[in-house]
């Protein structure tokens, strides 16, 4: 039987409504379907009893429930949960799951979240750009990662610690951090920021949502004007243009004199804090003098620094500095009285890092050995 291909996630609030009327059905049915779909997270058609057995079988005719197949699942020692899925079209994304306990801050469960297959930045250091780009992910395919993760919480909460109190029981974070670049999609990545946003959808407050940018300066206006209040991060990695150009190549496009004022006026007029991410390579932009210089150029703007170790990819030029090296570059920015966090890593043992799970099933010969245990499962979800 061929594929649906409308699948209902792809759908905004007045199209579900527009769905009901044109299967005939009252209004309050789309309003029954919707909190169905993002509240008790069915598996099937049939699993929602109270919407009437006539409505299920015309609606199974038009829209598909999922559009992620999980292909393999890994578990790491952290408690990190990677999946790849299978889309329609047999492409394939990864989404990770990442458990915070309680410590400092209360616990959370955060949901890495991809936006595209591949990514057409091509940043040499990292598994996704080095795929190349293929398309944009649909908003029910971004919107699916964060369901299947609710689902899976739901399924497995007894192992997940949460009954010890010392997790959160749901998904109370969203970054938009996995494979692609969110800007570069950003009509889908705002339907499906909305939906999983709206009280009658997944209800997530916009303030628990940050998007990840390698800094698409037009992009950054437009979410300056937005009325979600979603938090901005942006991948900087370098304090040079010439260095960012080889780093992060759309620099070569919008280069650090654009995107610095972008940002300063993101901060004016959204009022919020942004962050910069900043990943530390051995010998490259880990010294003193480069800690100074992202402080200039960070300096009075209402912002945080995450830096993060370079998570070695199948490219072996970019490799992690010593702990000593990181630990003196966050001195230095403490120093200068620049806000920073140094980011601990998540599921290292399962290839966590952006595109590296799916680098390893595109490429079976490279880095074939695996730690964490593989679930594996082929269900549609
Ligand atoms: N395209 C967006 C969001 C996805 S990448 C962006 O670049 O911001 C999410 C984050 O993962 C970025 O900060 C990116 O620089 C980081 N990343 C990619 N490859 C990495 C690696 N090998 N080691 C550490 N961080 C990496
Ligand atoms: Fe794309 Fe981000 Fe990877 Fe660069 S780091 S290639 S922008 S996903």
């Amino acid at each position: 039987m061929a594929t649906i291909p409308i699948c209902i996630t792809d759908l905004t609030g007045d199209q579900i409504r527009e769905l009901a009327a044109e299967l005939s059905e009252p209004v309050y049915r789309a309003a029954q379907l919707q909190s169905w779909i993002y509240r008790r997270l069915p598996l099937f058609i049939d699993d929602m009893p109270d919407l009437p057995q006539s409505f299920r079988q015309r609606l199974a005719m038009k829209v598909r429930l999922h559009s992620l197949v999980p292909a393999h699942e890994m578990i790491g020692d952290d408690g990190t949960v990677k999946v790849l899925f299978t889309l329609a079209d047999g492409k394939t994304i990864e989404s990770a799951l990442m458990p915070y306990p309680a410590g400092r801050y209360r616990s959370r469960y955060t949901v890495c979240v991809s936006t595209q297959v591949g990514c057409p930045v091509g940043c040499p250091f990292c598994a996704t750009g080095q795929q190349g780009f293929e398309r944009n992910l649909t908003p029910g395919e971004i919107i699916d990662q964060v369901l299947y993760f609710a689902r899976w919480l739901r399924d497995h909460s007894n192992q997940a610690g949460s009954a010890s109190g010392q997790l959160a029981s749901h998904i109370t974070n969203l970054v938009f951090m996995g494979m692609g670049e969110p800007l570069a999609n950003y009509n889908a990545l705002w339907q499906a920021m909305e939906m999983l946003n709206s009280p009658d959808g997944f209800d997530l407050g916009a303030r628990h949502m940050v998007i990840s940018t390698a800094g698409l300066v037009p992009q950054i206006e437009r979410l300056s004007r937005e009325q979600l209040q979603v938090g901005l991060a942006v991948s900087l990695h370098a304090s040079s243009n010439t260095l960012r150009n080889t780093l992060v190549p759309i620099n070569k496009k919008y280069p650090l004199d654009e995107i610095m004022p972008a940002c300063r006026r993101y901060c004016q007029a959204t009022g919020r804090r942004i962050s910069f991410e900043y990943i530390l390579f051995d010998n490259l932009n880990d010294s003193t003098e480069d800690a100074r210089s992202l402080a200039r150029l960070v300096a009075g703007l209402n912002c945080h620094v995450n830096l993060i170790a370079a998570n070695p990819t199948t490219n072996g030029s970019f490799r992690p500095p010593h702990r000593s090296i990181i630990l003196t570059f966050e001195q230095e920015l403490r120093r200068l009285r620049i806000a920073c966090t140094l980011r601990q890593g998540k599921g290292l043992d399962i290839d966590s890092g952006c595109g590296q799970l799916r680098s390893r099933f595109l490429q079976p010969t490279a880095g074939q050995s695996s730690h964490g245990s593989l679930h594996h499962s082929t269900g549609r979800v």
